[in-house]
């Protein structure tokens, strides 16, 4: 049986209080799954959700709950087995330069380019822009990642941290209607991660973009997203929606933090009641 998700919070306020933020993304009664010759793996199993403009939207589960399957379904890689994802009202059919994915991998930049060239190809080849238009812009958004100075590097010479600063650099100069984010900042480090989990603020409210986020880290779900949907275990289901825009970078130690990240936890490890 499906467990009703707990809702833990007031529905949230949206950020932009001028207007009210329009639905962008409907991921609706979605299953995913995985066929093999000898079986098939379900994914997720009836996973609905809503994000609307503006949003830092989590999924939050333990590994193998399907998050990245999600996240690849939104991106237009796979397709559900059941139920709808629609973006703007119009059903997601294959990928679309409206969905760009920033991986964990290190690895997603082709080396063979520079850090600029890395920035201002998909621009072309995507948005159409003329040479010197993508240049301009990929030079702007490096420099919102405070990479300017490195524009003619090449990724094999970056740390890890850099080449993620690039790769959301990239994202981001393609003006996405939603940027997807697989455990971006998983790899690197504990403080180069908590300063990119700030970096990552920052962008948003300079930039004011959508947020699809994954992540396996509770902290880190409560510092990035304004509202987070937890995942049970394999297969995915929705556990609970809970709204955590109260939350800052500068939260973690604060009581109340400590206190959503223990209720958090027991909902997704130790409360087994709605789970089955
Ligand atoms: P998460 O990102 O939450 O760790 P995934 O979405 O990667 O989880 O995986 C969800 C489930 O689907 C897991 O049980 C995983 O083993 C399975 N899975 C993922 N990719 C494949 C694949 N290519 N073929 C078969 N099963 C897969
Ligand atoms: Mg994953």
């Amino acid at each position: 049986m499906a467990a009703n998700p707990t809702v833990l919070y007031p529905p949230p306020e949206r950020d932009n209080s001028s207007a009210p933020s329009a639905k962008l993304l409907t991921v609706d009664n979605v299953n995913l799954e995985y066929r093999t010759r000898e079986r098939i793996v379900r994914a997720t199993h009836q996973v609905s959700f809503d994000v609307y403009g503006g949003d830092r939207f989590v999924l939050l589960g333990p590994s193998g709950c399907g998050k990245s399957t999600l996240l690849k379904a939104v991106a237009g890689f796979i397709e559900p087995v059941a139920g709808t994802i629609q973006i703007d009202g119009k059903p997601v059919q294959g990928p679309g330069a409206d969905r760009i994915v920033v991986f964990q991998e290190f690895d997603q930049l082709p080396p063979w380019k520079t850090v600029l060239q890395n920035v201002a190809f998909p621009l072309r080849v995507a948005k159409k822009l003329s040479r010197a238009e993508a240049r301009e812009r990929a030079l702007h958004f490096l420099d919102k990642v405070g990479l300017a100075a490195f524009a003619d590097a090449y990724p094999h010479t970056l740390s890890g941290g850099m080449k993620q600063r690039v790769a959301i650099a990239r994202a981001l100069a393609m003006q996405p209607r939603v940027l997807l984010m697989d455990e971006p900042f998983a790899a690197l480090d504990a403080l180069t991660r908590r300063k990119m989990q700030e970096e990552l603020l920052r962008l948003w409210d300079e930039a004011s973009f959508t947020l699809l986020f994954v992540t396996h880290s509770i902290e880190e779900a409560l510092i990035v997203g304004n509202r987070i949907l937890l995942l049970t275990p394999h297969p995915g289901r929705v556990r609970a929606e809970l709204n955590s825009h109260q939350f800052t970078k500068d939260s973690s130690g604060r009581s109340d933090f400590q206190q959503s990240v223990a209720r958090i936890h027991r909902l997704l490890f130790d409360d087994t009641e709605a789970v089955q």
